[in-house]
């Protein structure tokens, strides 16, 4: 039995501790919170992890300068300190990065006021990364060849960090540290309400994929539901004091403009930030910022040619980007926290704070996070674990650090192991990076059990899917403990494949036929053909792998 139908078969059995509703970086953190320091946890989504918001970042680990605008002083004080915070704790995961910022004449603040906002900025996180730097014309030029300058007032540097890999693999991150602890988690498993019968909550649940329903208790109630939050409450009749109004945002990705490892930052024609971001050997542009209604959006044409304008008109390529250059779109809504539907119709989102609010309903033990960024994660599953613990749940190990990357030692064990073994060696030519390195990022111990697979068969070595930097021991691992039910789980989500890989490479890609049936077993081909419905005319190689390496090694 695989682990999710494991974990959807105990859901029914026990009294929890906590019930979380929602896997997105709310949920993740929460779980991991909780049963690090020794509560039964159990947590559902709807949707894979990650699947909705948490998915859709700018992957930005950040103090929010922007905020300085709106007199945010103390959010931008925590927000630094939380990055900094990330930075320390995930060496590998959260990366400090350059923000190289280009000023156009005639903006409304002259490029020496904006780098002095640099030095306020970097002091409120209490001088923790590189000093910023103020350049002239000409310099931005040097620096950055692809920045086009003709415009330009003049420009700043200064420093935040990035989330490495992709949001959604942080945040299963927390998922997969959550269940080490105990947690019994199951993506595709959505609550349809919860109703309170003397200590406890009985949440009714159904399993998406099959459409079985069942009961969860617990003791108490957590609605991480994110845009969906207000949804939840109304299923269970929860009163709440806040709420969320949402904006809409989109990033497209495009081939990488420069190869240099930091981020353009420009504002964009409505005079919001606009980012130029590196994904691996991709590039992430965006954002926009458009108040809409509802939770599910789109890209529409118009946010793609805003996204394309703005950029074509800052850089300086030899051919300006068109349609035909995005490899993969990101949309999704942030969901902003408003005491009243009033609140939520400001005309400029930066009066809205960008800070999360806790709920709680003390007599029925239920809480309910609204907003929240990644960036301020660990401070939300430290606050929620600190409510329920005063709800009455015993926390065994309240002290118990529950976040971070495993101790030094263990990497350097890893790494020696690994250069033991030569492992560097098996680093495809196409990488950016060392294989030792990836692995550890995206594995942290469980790297170990990698290398241990590849000393005894060293074809686990070998990329699997052309095309990406995925080995074959790796979807091995995704199928034992990643919790894969869809295709996009993987590509979209504990990979990146899906964003930096245009889909008919992918569809075509020698090998994903095994990625396949590794992960899905006899319904490989039927899960190939729900994420390339397009493909039904076309028959992959569906034969079993061992007879297609049969016949590549008579090749
Ligand atoms: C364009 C954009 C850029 C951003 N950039 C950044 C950034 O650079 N840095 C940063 O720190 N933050 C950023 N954010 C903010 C951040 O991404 C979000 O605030 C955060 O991801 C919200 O997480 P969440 O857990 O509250 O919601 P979600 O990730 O949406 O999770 C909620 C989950 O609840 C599930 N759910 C809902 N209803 C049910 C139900 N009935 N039963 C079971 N499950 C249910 C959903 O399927 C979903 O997975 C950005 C947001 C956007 C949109």
């Amino acid at each position: 039995m695989d682990l999710r139908e494991s974990n959807i078969q105990k859901l029914p059995r026990a009294t929890f501790d906590v019930l979380i509703v929602g896997g997105g970086i709310n949920g993740a953190v929460s779980a991991a919170a909780l049963s690090g320091k020794g509560a039964r946890v159990a947590l559902i989504d709807r949707c894979d992890f990650a699947g909705f918001t948490s998915q859709q970042s700018s992957n930005l680990i950040w103090g929010g300068i922007k905020y300085l605008e709106s007199h945010d002083y103390r959010l931008v004080r925590k927000l630094c300190l939380s990055r900094n915070h990330l930075i320390r704790n995930y060496p590998s995961r959260v990366k400090e990065i350059r923000f190289f910022s280009t000023i156009e004449k005639g903006f409304r603040f002259h490029p020496l006021f904006l780098w002095a906002g640099t030095w306020v900025y970097w002091l409120f996180g209490n001088g923790f990364t590189q000093i910023p730097r103020l350049f002239f014309k000409r310099t931005i030029q040097r620096e950055e060849p692809v920045v086009d300058a003709s415009n330009a007032a003049g420009g700043f540097e200064y420093s935040d960090a990035y989330l490495h890999d992709n949001d959604s693999r942080f945040v299963f991150q927390f998922v997969r540290s959550a269940m080490d602890r105990g947690c019994i988690a199951a993506n595709y498993v959505e609550s349809l309400g919860a109703r309170r019968e003397g200590d406890i909550w009985i949440t009714r649940a159904r399993n998406v994929i099959d459409g079985r329903e069942f009961e969860i208790r617990s003791k108490v109630l957590i609605n991480a539901a994110g845009p969906f939050a207000d949804d939840h409450n109304a299923l269970t009749g929860e009163q709440t004091e806040h709420h969320h109004a949402f904006s809409k945002g989109i990033h497209l990705i495009v081939p990488r403009l420069t190869p240099n490892p930091r981020i353009l930052t420009f504002f964009a024609d409505d005079g919001r930030l606009f980012f130029v971001i590196p994904m691996g050997v991709r590039t992430c542009i965006g954002t926009t910022d458009t108040r809409v209604e509802s939770p599910l959006t789109e890209v529409t044409d118009k946010d793609r040619r805003f996204v394309l304008d703005n950029i074509n008109k800052r850089l300086k390529l030899e051919q300006p980007l068109t349609y035909a250059d995005i490899i993969a779109e990101r949309c999704g809504v942030r969901p902003l926290v408003v005491k009243s539907a009033a609140d939520g119709n400001v005309r400029d989102w930066l009066q809205l704070s960008r800070k999360h609010e806790i709920d709680v309903n003390r007599a029925k033990a239920h809480l309910s996070i609204f907003g929240g960024k990644l960036t301020d994660c660990v401070n939300v599953g430290d606050e929620v674990s600190n409510i329920v613990a005063e709800l009455g749940v015993a926390l065994p190990h309240r002290n118990y650090k529950w976040y971070g990357e495993p101790h030094p030692s263990v990497r350097e064990e890893y790494l020696h192991q690994a250069k033991l073994m030569n492992l560097d060696g098996y680093t495809s030519p196409e990488s950016i990076e060392t294989l030792s390195s990836r692995l550890w990022r995206r594995y942290d111990q469980q790297a170990l059990e990698l290398l241990a697979e590849i000393r005894e068969d060293p074809r686990q070595a070998e990329v699997l899917i052309k095309g990406t930097d995925y080995l074959r021991c790796e979807i091995q691992l995704a199928k034992r403990q990643e919790m894969i039910v869809k295709l996009e789980d993987f590509l979209r989500r504990r990979s990146k494949i899906a964003l930096v890989v245009r889909r008919e490479e992918i569809r075509n890609a020698e090998g994903l036929m095994e990625a396949c049936e590794i992960l899905f077993e006899d319904q490989a081909q039927e899960k190939f053909a729900e994420y390339f419905p397009e493909a039904t005319t076309r028959s992959p190689d569906v034969r079993p792998a061992e007879s297609r390496r049969a016949a590549v090694d008579a090749v």
